[in-house]
């Protein structure tokens, strides 16, 4: 059985917290909204309650947790040798969207770090998450509360959907609000390593750490990347069950892309297909006259990433109610957040077209 607690985002309910608190400390395991997206707790230090996490989501026991605390004192139960450069970050980006691996501390069991002498900590900047692991009183280890392989939850009902019966609780404080992850940097690394795009900008890291940090092609999202040697980055990622073909605007000609889009969903209309595009708001007239086979989805304004990141997993979801045989997603431009939701849609997608 999974017990629902229902609570406001900004006061989170004491009773819930307490609740919530109290399976965890016994051994269970919760979700809970994050500002990016739903995680699925456990405490850090109890393996076996690491390991129903593992096993509910199916996930493959060497993609490493991000461990969660609330307060800075919690940083040396789970991390020794902070760098200084880390400790910058920290101090302008925590509570928030931005995870750093760091040395692991001894009483962090490798089952939380697939097996790893680093740790991969942050502090997130939610009421709900904040006050939960308070009340706990020690840090959480947590992923993505979704089925391993499925785009991230960012309602508790995409919780619901994936891991009903496979977990303890699910903590309902509704939608979250990046709706991406959080960007992982390995601040160990000379220079600074992107692991992963997320909900804050490289840009923004880039301009307190006053240095570049390296993006290699497995942090955009390519999977057969030769460097995609980072733990969990080779794992396909973020599927609805209909196959995806990516249209990537890699010239930056939009008009160019449009056109792409339009004559892939004509080829397999053509051939008897459903067809459901995904497009930005700028360009949905252009393929809502195409065919009656065609289904037509709003990402969001190609001027505000923000919106597209936020969307984004909602709407790769809604893709399998439609009953189509395929979904054409417009890529966007790969700078700022849209390099975050390039890397989703690449993950995610069967096919990739270059326009
Ligand atoms: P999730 O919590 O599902 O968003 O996934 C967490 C991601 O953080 C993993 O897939 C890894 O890519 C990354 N990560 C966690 N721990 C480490 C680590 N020690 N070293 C490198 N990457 C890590
Ligand atoms: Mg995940």
């Amino acid at each position: 059985m999974t017990m629902i607690l229902k609570t406001d985002p900004q006061r989170p309910d004491p009773e819930v917290l307490r609740t919530a608190a109290e399976i965890l400390r016994g051994g269970g395991i919760v979700a809970f909204p994050t500002e990016t997206v739903y995680g699925l707790a456990a405490v850090v230090f109890n393996e076996a309650a690491v390991k129903k996490i593992f096993f509910a989501k199916m996930r493959p026991p060497d993609n490493p947790l991000i461990v969660h605390i609330s307060d800075i004192s919690m940083l040396d139960e789970v991390a020794v040798n902070v760098p200084k450069k880390a400790y910058n970050l920290m101090e302008t980006f925590w509570p928030g969207p931005l995870t750093l691996i760091l040395p692991k501390h001894h009483n962090v069991p490798k089952t939380v770090t697939g097996g790893l002498d680093t740790v991969a900590v942050r502090m997130p900047a939610h009421p709900v998450a904040m006050m939960l692991i308070n009340e706990v009183g020690v840090p959480i280890a947590a992923p993505s509360a979704n089925l391993a392989g499925r785009p991230s939850p960012t309602t508790a009902a995409h919780v619901i959907r994936d891991l009903y019966g496979r977990i303890d609780a699910i903590i309902d404080a509704g939608e979250t609000i990046y709706g991406v992850e959080s960007t992982v940097v390995n601040i160990l690394a000379e220079p600074p390593l992107l692991l992963r795009p997320g909900a804050y900008t490289v840009e923004d890291l880039e301009r307190v750490l006053g240095e570049k940090i390296t993006i290699p092609e497995f942090a955009r999202g390519y999977i057969e990347a030769e460097d995609a040697l980072a733990p969990g980055m080779k794992y396909k990622h973020y599927s609805p069950e209909t196959p995806i073909i990516l249209i990537d605007p890699s010239s930056g000609d939009v008009k160019k892309m449009v056109d792409v889009v339009r004559d892939t969903a004509l080829s397999y209309i053509n051939e008897g297909y459903r067809v459901c595009i995904v497009a930005t708001f700028e360009n949905v007239d252009e393929y809502s006259s195409i065919s009656r086979n065609a289904v037509v989805l709003g990402l969001g304004s190609r001027k505000n990433a923000f919106e597209i990141a936020k969307n984004l997993f909602k709407i790769l979801r809604s893709i399998d109610d439609l009953n189509c045989d395929i979904a054409i997603i417009e890529g966007v431009q790969e700078k700022g957040l849209g390099l975050t939701v390039m890397n989703r849609l690449r993950k995610a997608s069967k096919t990739i077209i270059k326009a």
